[in-house]
């Protein structure tokens, strides 16, 4: 189970086992699925997310031979890493 950025502020600073039970007591109500899972792991992500990105799709000295690329660069998503990779390599060629 995945919460959204919304629910997780306003729980940041819960106990992990209270977030836990309210995660599990949604998934019941939203699947209906009442059975006790064999293990349940609790895991926050304080900084999942970026959100100021660069504004540019990445960093690149020449001089120096030095670049930086990352999702932060565009957004927060697999997509943003992908195209800032892939905008670095190109300039790196
Ligand atoms: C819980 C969660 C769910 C997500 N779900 C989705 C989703 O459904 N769809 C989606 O598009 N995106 C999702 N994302 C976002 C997606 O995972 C990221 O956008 C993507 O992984 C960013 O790729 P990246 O290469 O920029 O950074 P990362 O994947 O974070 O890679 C950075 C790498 O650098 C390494 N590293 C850090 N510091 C050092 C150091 N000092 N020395 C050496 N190595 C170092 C890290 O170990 C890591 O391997 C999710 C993220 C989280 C946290």
């Amino acid at each position: 189970m995945q919460a959204s950025a919304a629910w997780s502020q306003e729980h940041l600073e819960d106990d992990a086992q209270r977030v836990q039970g309210k995660l599990l007591k949604a998934f019941s109500e939203v699947t209906g699925i009442r059975a006790e899972p064999a293990h349940v792991d609790t895991q926050r992500w304080r900084y999942a997310q970026t959100t100021t990105p660069l504004g540019q799709s990445h960093l690149w000295d020449a001089k120096s031979g030095l670049g930086a690329c990352g999702d932060w660069c565009l957004g927060h998503r697999v997509e943003n890493a992908f195209v800032s990779g892939l905008e670095l390599a190109l300039a790196v060629a």
